[in-house]
């Protein structure tokens, strides 16, 4: 039985959760709350949106507050920051050490996170680069995602035809 995104989005928290208390990291009410609106939206999350989202169970947040719980979700690995868009993701393997790439979506936003360190380790052993530790690597590939460019090939047709 295929699990509803309810479900999926509930494990996801609660695997975030367990990881928190495994390591001692303080998942605060509202780090939680930060994490969840991330974790529920399909596409990268700005800021702003997220104090938005805030606003039924906490009022106004100051912008301040969220910036920290960002800060502190990033530098635990529970978010990634897309920079192209200036919004966050829920990392898709929180606990694991990792690198990632990004296939974002132009048509819908839809963001897919591909995780993997063999991009990086090909880069810092090719020769140019050869000897550079890579601390940070961002890898964000902009294009249409099955379903737009499916939409997209099927308006195509539908035009060529008419
Ligand atoms: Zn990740
Ligand atoms: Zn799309």
């Amino acid at each position: 039985m295929a699990t509803s995104m309810a479900e999926h989005h509930a494990m996801r928290l609660a695997h975030a959760e367990a990881h928190a208390a495994l390591h001692g990291l303080s998942l605060t009410p509202l780090r939680r709350q930060v994490y969840a609106a991330i974790v529920a939206s399909e596409r990268p999350v700005g800021a702003y949106e997220l104090l938005d989202a805030l606003k039924p169970q906490r009022g106004r947040v100051p912008p301040t507050t969220v910036y920290r719980a960002l800060d502190f979700l990033l530098a635990h690995g529970f978010v990634h920051r897309i920079e192209s868009k200036n919004a966050y993701v829920a990392c898709c393997e929180v606990g694991v050490p990792h690198c990632s790439q990004f296939l974002i979506c132009d048509g819908c936003g839809a963001t897919v996170e591909i995780p993997g360190d063999g991009l990086a380790e090909q880069l810092s052993h090719s020769p140019p680069a050869h000897g550079f530790e890579v601390h940070r690597q961002v890898v964000e590939l902009s294009g249409l995602c099955a379903l737009c460019a499916r939409a997209s090939r099927s308006s195509a047709s539908a035009s060529a035809s008419a």
